[in-house]
């Protein structure tokens, strides 16, 4: 009777819709492709408008259910969103343990998957007696071949990353200088840090390790990661996963169709870059103004999604809403909208990305490397120029622009001659530009193929589901 049910999977959702996207777009694949069905548990506390929205337009076989909130008002007012996600998730293992036994009873439950800051909820999956514990990782295998070699890199690395002489070499990676390493890594006095380097324990507890990332863009890190290595799970690479869903409910809130759209149905094919931060980033009020002015003077034309400005050291304050405090407008540059009003186009908050991106207008994508961006962006072809804040960003950066050559990255220095040097580059550059240009459509077709009948993605997957479903829990 057992077989007769579909296969169920419950996901553990971290904060953020950076998680939450490709983590629904996996239940979605798993549903249409394997009959599965699937439950996203997510947390009080990023119950925004936006996943709201987001979460009521899945498809039937997948639904939400919402943890109870969860008290962390012990915590510091400025403990780092790594430490509120990792203390999140430790904290919610009772009641996901009862959500989890629910779930058992009236689910044939095959599968329990944690993302990158959720492995100690694999604790509630034991206690439920859930058999197969995945860990979801919704960046690449740059960041994972990090966070795995931790623990030794804490022991053999006594001072700050930032202040080493040499970049961190480390198997099948490109060498990261140290200012460039993971930002919760940064000051190992932070309770981030050491929470980052426990991950890197625990990630060794489950049973594999999906990954949503391709080997063409880091063929020697997948390539690494593949070889079986005692006391670390088997790494699937199972992307790119995105947004693929064409009537979503975030893109369009209640319009037919998104105006920036319209707008850019007027624009000659290839010649607009689209500039946006992510679900979360903004910028300082001063980069924020040269970042106008870069934009101007490099001539381009240009959709640029506006967040009102951060204040320093505070660049992620919109990561748990996704929703811009206060207007933007009045931040930029004195005549800049009036100046560029026939090239340029500035959107509040929030853009349908994967539309514009791959919309024929798009010629270059000035993107604050956050993965499910930047896999966005090579799905669709669109060539980057690279502006790091947060997170692993700045170490996608260096990925992208040193190792697979799908970026120019902008200079930390941020002034406008830079920013436009750059954009032009990307957008009609002949050298390092064509060559940008000419890498981005191969990985395009790269990504695609992998996710066709017998690709690398594909089988990847399927081979996952086996397990999950062959070796049984029942
Ligand atoms: N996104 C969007 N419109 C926006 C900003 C972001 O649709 O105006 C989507 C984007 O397509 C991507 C996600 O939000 O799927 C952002 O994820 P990413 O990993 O790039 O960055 P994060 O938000 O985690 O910093």
């Amino acid at each position: 009777a057992e077989a007769g049910r579909p296969p169920h999977v419950a996901m553990l959702v971290t904060p953020g819709m950076g998680h939450l996207i490709p983590l629904a777009e996996l239940a979605k694949r798993l549903a249409a492709r394997h009959g599965a069905t699937a439950t996203l548990i997510t947390f009080a506390s990023t119950a925004s408008a936006t996943q709201r929205a987001f979460l009521a337009s899945l498809p039937p076989a997948i639904t939400s259910l919402s943890l109870p909130p969860v008290d962390l008002s012990d915590l510091p007012a400025d403990a780092a969103i790594e430490t509120l996600m990792s203390e999140e998730c430790v904290r919610i293992v009772p009641a996901l343990t009862n959500i989890l036994s629910g779930l058992k009873d009236t689910t044939r439950l095959v599968a329990f998957v944690a993302d990158l800051f959720g492995a100690d909820s694999f604790d509630a999956a034991v206690a439920a007696g859930v058999a197969r514990r995945c860990l979801f990782f919704p960046t690449n295998l740059h960041v994972l071949t990090l966070i795995l070699h931790l623990p030794e890199l804490d022991a053999s690395i006594p001072g700050e990353f930032r202040d080493l002489a040499e970049p961190v070499r480390l198997p099948g990676c490109v060498p990261i200088p140290g200012p460039d390493i993971l930002s919760p890594l940064q000051d190992k006095s932070n309770p981030c840090y050491r929470w980052m380097v426990h991950h890197g324990r625990r990630y060794r507890d489950a049973e594999a390790i999906l990954v949503n990332s391709f080997d063409a863009v880091e063929p020697d890190a997948a390539r690494n990661l593949r070889t079986p290595q005692p006391g670390r799970p088997p790494v699937y690479t199972i992307g790119p996963l995105i947004k693929t869903d064409a009537a979503d409910a975030t893109d369009d809130k209640k319009e037919p169709r998104a105006a920036c759209l319209d707008w850019l149905d007027r624009q000659p094919p290839k010649s607009v870059i689209f500039v946006s931060f992510g679900s979360g980033g903004s910028l300082p009020a001063e980069q924020m103004r040269e970042l106008a002015l870069g934009l101007e003077q490099s001539g381009q034309r240009f959709l640029w999604v506006v967040r009102s400005p951060s204040d320093e050291g505070a660049v992620n304050a919109n990561y748990y809403d996704a929703e811009s405090k206060r207007d933007p407008l009045p931040y930029l540059p004195q005549g800049f909208v009036e100046r560029t009003k026939e090239v340029g186009l500035l959107v509040p908050s929030w853009a349908p990305q994967i539309k514009v991106l791959a919309h024929e207008a798009t010629g270059g994508f000035l993107v604050h490397c956050g993965w499910n961006s930047v896999l966005e962006s090579l799905a669709h072809g669109v060539p980057m120029v690279a502006w790091p804040l947060f997170a692993e960003q700045r170490q996608n950066a260096v990925v992208l622009s040193e190792g697979v050559g799908a970026a120019v990255r902008v200079p930390d220095t941020k002034r406008r001659e830079e920013i436009a040097a750059a954009v032009r580059e990307v957008m009609a550059g002949q050298g390092k530009g064509a060559e940008v240009r000419a890498k981005v459509a191969e990985l395009r077709k790269a990504a695609a193929a992998g996710l066709c009948e017998g690709g690398a993605a594909t089988t990847a997957l399927d081979e996952v589901v086996r397990k999950w479903t062959g070796g049984g829990d029942e």
